[in-house]
């Protein structure tokens, strides 16, 4: 296969890379670097199944040669870096899907869409199903990258409806591993960082807000199971071992052996106070759900942070 990744040097874009690399596809990965970095790709650089194309694909883009795939992951995707880059981040949702989904038409190929459990916005049920539609503020600072992701989903269903185009959709919750950038500013490279430097963990709120946080490969394999099934509709896909802020804080505490304090800083505007996957969908359609669990998943991505 030949399949094009937009956001490919990215976190999750450069584990899709690695991972279609090692299967023998041909991988194109297609970014514009604001939030992506090239550091990601250096281990394919000499493989000459793997190409770049440096482009944002909030513009109108044209490829050579054929595509069985497109897969749409470029965007911002910290809290942190959507609110740097709203404009952006509204315009790699909506003109990028767009833009994602004309290529993916002008060359028959399927297409899979990164949505993200921001769809749900600040839920009012937990865990959350797909048939849930969300609690979202659209003015609020988050708003641009969860009506970004809402109109993402819209458009790709609309050209599975009307162009008869094979379409996937999943809602990506809190995932982490290795190549997250420790500036990226979500909550696991930022303690980690923090305990591995002796500085102060930084728990937004009290801390009692929940998230369940799913590893990388975990994710990877939950993404090749919803793109060789026939399955149209949205997809979950996360780990829904919940735990508070303040907890997996600790966690990373001892799992670095670390002295660091915590300090309190103020939650940000609309942040979820719960969040929790309900993967009933991709554990009876589709036979997946999470492995690796908390500890195993941190232990190896603080080896990695250390080497960094
Ligand atoms: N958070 C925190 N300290 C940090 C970064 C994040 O307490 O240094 C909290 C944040 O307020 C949220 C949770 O951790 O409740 C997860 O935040 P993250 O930025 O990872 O992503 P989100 O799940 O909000 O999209």
């Amino acid at each position: 296969m030949r399949l094009l990744i937009t956001g490919g040097a990215g976190f999750l874009g450069s584990h899709l890379c690695e991972y279609f690399l090692g299967k023998g596809h041909g991988v194109i990965c297609l970014d514009n670097f604001i939030t992506g970095s090239k550091d990601n790709l250096k281990p394919f650089f000499n493989n000459r199944q793997f190409s770049l194309i440096r482009h944002d694909i909030s513009k109108p883009v044209i490829v050579a040669g054929k595509l069985d795939y497109v897969l749409h992951f470029a965007s911002p995707a910290s809290p942190p870096d959507y609110l740097k880059y709203p404009i952006q981040t509204l315009k790699v949702g909506a003109l990028g899907t767009h833009n994602a989904l004309g290529l993916a038409k002008a060359k028959k190929a399927k297409f899979f869409l990164a949505s993200t459990s921001e769809v749900y916005g600040d839920p009012l049920v937990s865990p959350q199903k797909e048939t849930y539609w969300g609690h979202v503020n659209p003015v609020g600072l988050r708003g641009v990258y969860d009506e970004a992701k809402r109109f993402a989903e819209a458009i790709t269903l609309a050209y599975h409806r009307q162009h008869g185009l094979d379409t996937k959709i999943i809602r990506i919750f809190n995932t982490y591993g290795e190549r997250m950038s420790p500036e990226d500013g979500r909550v696991i490279p930022n303690f980690i960082s923090q305990a591995l430097l002796g500085k102060p963990l930084t728990v937004y709120g009290d801390g009692s807000q929940t998230r369940s946080y799913c590893y990388v490969d975990d994710l990877v394999f939950g993404i090749e199971r919803v793109m060789f099934s026939k399955f149209n509709q949205p997809v979950n896909l996360g780990n829904p071992n919940e735990l508070s802020v303040l907890l997996l804080a600790k966690r990373i505490l001892k799992l670095t052996g670390s002295k660091s304090r915590m300090v309190y800083k103020p939650l940000p505007q609309d942040d979820p106070k719960v969040r929790c996957p309900d993967i009933t969908l991709a554990k009876t359609k589709l036979h997946w759900s999470p492995r690796v669990s908390l500890d195993e998943g941190l232990a190896k991505t603080i080896a990695y942070f250390r080497g960094q």
